[in-house]
């Protein structure tokens, strides 16, 4: 793959930086800020992508057939980079990022056709039915029981800590279809509306005091064998691309920078910053570790552009210095905060409650932000997932 010229990525990054300075009203801005969440609430999310769809820009990662604007893996993590700098809403990764892939990957071409332009569009809201009561880090052994009655599937069971359930109409899921042999021989991939008879979304309010995540129960919900992805039993196969397309690409290291920067401003209100030279070292120990982390995830999106694969030793070191990262930069953040730590905290703190904010997102919620981040180290895979898996592969090299 041709590498694009210096002088057009700067062209592009100038074109992005525009479109976000007209698009990203004050108000968007000051909405997504006052959120702690990993994605922006729901309403926010069907705003934003709405005027991101009419753009053309919804889908970065998707090819230019399916409605993407057919960017290079370096177009798509600037467009990303900017959105975090300018403090725009966060979307949802369940449609777009995970189950739209699948779909290009594995649908049948009635699939495809029915369900990636709804996506594109945002008519359909999706979120992702994986993990289960006992089942997350060992996801292999889920139990979540489809039966095939003529033309459809009986399921019964239960999906835990599924976000975004409540905002959601379709969920993608993983059933098991059968009990012999190998648990992961069993499994297989459903898409199933989520007003359909039998499914109850029940929310689970976090520590941060946020409805993001729920418990959903599937009770006898019949779900149509049109709506299966790829074959019976071979769910897993299917489950495992779509884990591989949340790799890469990522622009973290901006909004964490954001964060340090909210901190700093914080502390330097509340006189810290000058008093307390510890809290200073701290402070550029964390700035010069986000440099690394920068760079790694520039890299990766070089990586990418030249047409190699993100391994599991790079994703995972990104995963784990991404969510290490977040959560020491919140604590930094309550600990600027000092007796003031709760959450909207300008105007005690003598800061101008209607200006610009600090960072251009979260700035407002340093401790919903460091209550939320707790779970950064769980989602996506756990930390002892990820250092199980760097393990092996260190120790089998
Ligand atoms: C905020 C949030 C949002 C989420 N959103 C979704 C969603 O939208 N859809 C979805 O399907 N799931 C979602 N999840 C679930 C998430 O994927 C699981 O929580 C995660 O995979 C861990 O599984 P578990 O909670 O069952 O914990 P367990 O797997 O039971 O792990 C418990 C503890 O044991 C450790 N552990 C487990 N196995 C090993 C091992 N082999 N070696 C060493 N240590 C181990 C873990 O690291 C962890 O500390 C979400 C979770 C959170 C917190």
């Amino acid at each position: 793959m041709s590498q694009a010229p210096e002088t057009d990525l700067a062209a592009f990054q100038a074109e992005v930086r525009a479109f976000l300075d007209e698009a990203l009203t004050p108000e968007l801005r000051r909405l997504t800020a006052r959120q702690a969440g990993v994605f922006s609430e729901g309403e926010l999310c069907r705003r934003w992508h709405r005027i991101l769809y009419e753009q053309g820009w919804v889908a970065p990662s998707w090819p230019k057939e399916y409605g993407g604007p057919g960017w290079t893996p370096m177009q798509r993590f600037i467009f990303a980079d900017e959105c975090v700098k300018a403090g725009a809403p966060v979307l949802p990764a369940m449609g777009l990022q995970m189950c739209g892939p699948v779909l290009m990957l594995y649908g049948t071409p009635e699939q495809k056709a029915y369900f990636l332009p709804r996506m594109l569009s945002g008519e359909h809201y999706w979120c992702q039915g994986y993990s289960e009561p006992q089942s997350g880090s060992d996801l292999s052994s889920l139990q979540m029981r489809a039966v095939r009655d003529g033309d459809h599937y009986r399921v019964t069971g239960s999906k835990l800590w599924t976000t975004h359930a409540h905002y959601a109409n379709w969920m993608f899921l993983l059933v098991r279809t059968a009990i012999e042999g190998k648990p992961q021989a069993g499994i297989s991939f459903l898409l199933t509306p989520m007003d359909a008879p039998g499914v109850t979304v029940r929310p689970i309010i976090s520590i941060s005091g946020e409805h993001e995540v729920n418990q959903v129960f599937f009770d006898e919900v019949r779900i149509p064998v049109g709506n299966l992805v790829g074959e019976e039993n071979q769910g897993w196969t299917v489950a495992k691309a779509l884990l591989e397309f949340e790799r890469g690409g990522g622009a973290a290291a901006s909004g964490l920078r954001a964060q340090l920067r909210a901190a700093r401003a914080i502390a330097e209100a509340e006189g810290w910053w000058n008093e307390e030279p510890a809290f200073r070292l701290r402070w550029t120990q964390l700035d010069v570790e986000l440099l690394g982390l920068d760079v790694a995830e520039r890299q990766t999106a070089a990586a990418l552009m030249a047409g190699r694969r993100v391994g599991d030793a790079t994703a995972s070191r990104l995963k784990l210095t991404a969510s290490t990262l977040l959560q020491r930069i919140t604590e930094l953040g309550m600990e600027a905060l000092g007796a003031y730590a709760a959450v909207d905290q300008r105007e005690a703190l003598g800061m101008d409650a209607k200006a610009a904010p600090v960072g251009p997102a979260y700035a407002l919620t340093p401790t919903a932000k460091y209550l939320n981040s707790r779970a950064a180290t769980i989602y996506g895979g756990s930390q002892e997932i990820q250092h199980n898996i760097l393990a092996r592969i260190i120790l089998s090299s």
